[in-house]
């Protein structure tokens, strides 16, 4: 296949001239993002208090169907407060997927608590609930005391991380009744997929604890943020208090009754996101739009590229589109050729047990982790609205 067909048919679906650099995802601000931005500051109220603050998690819990949303900074944070929330502790075993941001296994460190690889889906890109469950028939056991033990290292294996890769979706539900079934708490790295139901239910809902992202390559941004997603009311509590440095209520003292963060979403970045998410659904048909040229496009296309379209009983928000190459040596050929010629294209993070910080971490056969690894790069995905 001619690279330069590719490029010119991602050229024309962002209306990008020949010398016009195309980035691979780029944030849109048509709404109200400017007035609600002057609102905080003609208020003063540009930091950790303001009515933003309170819209935003309101507006998000309402239109993931969460119980409840709480902010944080970042996605980042958002994570690792869901995993102290789900109780893991230094010296446990969290499973996840090595396909994923660094984050995702960042959070996981901070509290001292080790990551094991689970493979991912070939269609899902996210963790496989096959996979997990063959993991955790192999290897754990339950002790004396019902905890679920690793055999061969003795740890404790406490929570499930799924991650929705690019915003298709992973097989969650199958997953949450694993976890349930092995008393595993299920937090899952919604952080690329708000917009993204799995069988009508939103995803980061499917568990007690779900994070979303708001960074400024993700599909709705503040600047930089981060959210979280309750189904329990007395874990949105107290995910509340500890996100805002546990201080107990009171018109003038400083009282705290536990370790808190300062993790809390400032006013002004709440602004930004209120405004963003009026405009979700305007992105979201953009996005889809775009899959839909992409998916025309390369299932007539005679390389054997493979677009990555998303999966059965799934809406995804196409966050980023991604696609196949057949080999590894075809991805780097077109990576070489898409970026020399300002379209920017991307592969798949590197995977984490190749750095040096995971590559000591237990993992299973990897098989379509890496076969995904090899192969896929994420094409532009910006939003395009029609003007
Ligand atoms: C973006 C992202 C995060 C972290 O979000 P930040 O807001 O950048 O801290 C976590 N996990 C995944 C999978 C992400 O893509």
């Amino acid at each position: 296949m001619e690279y330069e067909l590719i490029l010119r048919m991602i050229r024309d679906r962002f209306g990008a001239g020949e010398g016009d650099f195309v980035p691979l995802h780029a944030p849109t601000f048509s709404g109200n993002e400017k007035k609600y931005l002057d609102e905080c500051i003609d208020s003063t109220f540009v930091s950790s208090v303001g009515a933003f603050v309170d819209r935003f998690e309101r507006d998000i819990a309402e239109y993931t169907g969460a119980r409840r949303a709480v902010v944080c900074v970042s996605g980042t944070n958002a994570l690792h407060m869901a995993l102290m929330l789900a109780s893991v502790e230094r010296d446990d075993e969290v499973l996840t997927q090595s396909l994923s941001f660094i984050a995702t296994c960042n959070a996981i460190s901070y509290i001292g608590a080790h990551p094991v690889f689970i493979d991912v889906d070939y269609d899902t890109m996210g963790l496989s609930p096959a996979a997990l469950r063959e993991w955790l028939e192999k290897h754990t056991v339950k002790d004396a005391g019902n905890v679920l033990r690793n055999k061969s290292t003795g740890r404790r294996v406490k929570s499930v991380v799924p991650m929705h890769t690019f915003g298709h979706p992973c097989r969650i539900d199958e997953i949450a009744s694993i976890c349930d079934e092995y008393c595993l708490e299920l937090v899952e790295d919604a952080a690329e997929s708000i917009g993204s139901f799995y069988k009508g239910k939103h995803t980061g809902t499917f568990g007690r604890i779900g994070a979303i992202s708001f960074n400024g390559n993700k599909t709705i941004t503040t600047g930089g943020g981060g959210m979280l997603l309750f189904n329990d009311e007395k874990l949105a509590d107290l995910a509340k208090h500890l996100t805002t440095q546990a201080k107990v209520p009171s018109r003038w003292e400083f009282i705290h009754d536990h370790i808190g963060y300062n993790y809390r979403m400032p006013n002004i970045n709440a602004a930004l996101g209120c405004a963003q998410l009026e405009e979700i659904s305007g992105f979201l048909a953009s996005k889809r739009k775009t899959a839909e040229i992409y998916r025309e496009f390369f299932a007539s296309e005679p390389g054997g590229i493979k677009f990555m379209a998303e999966p059965t009983e799934s809406v995804s928000n196409y966050w980023l589109n991604a696609i196949a190459f057949p080999t590894r040596e075809e991805r780097d050929r077109f990576l070489q050729y898409s970026n020399d010629h300002g379209v920017m294209t991307r592969p798949i993070w590197e995977l984490m047990w190749h750095l040096p910080m995971f590559e000591h971490c237990e993992r299973d056969s990897q098989t379509n982790t890496v076969l995904l690894a090899d192969t896929i790069v994420n094409l532009p995905s910006s939003v395009k609205l029609e003007s």
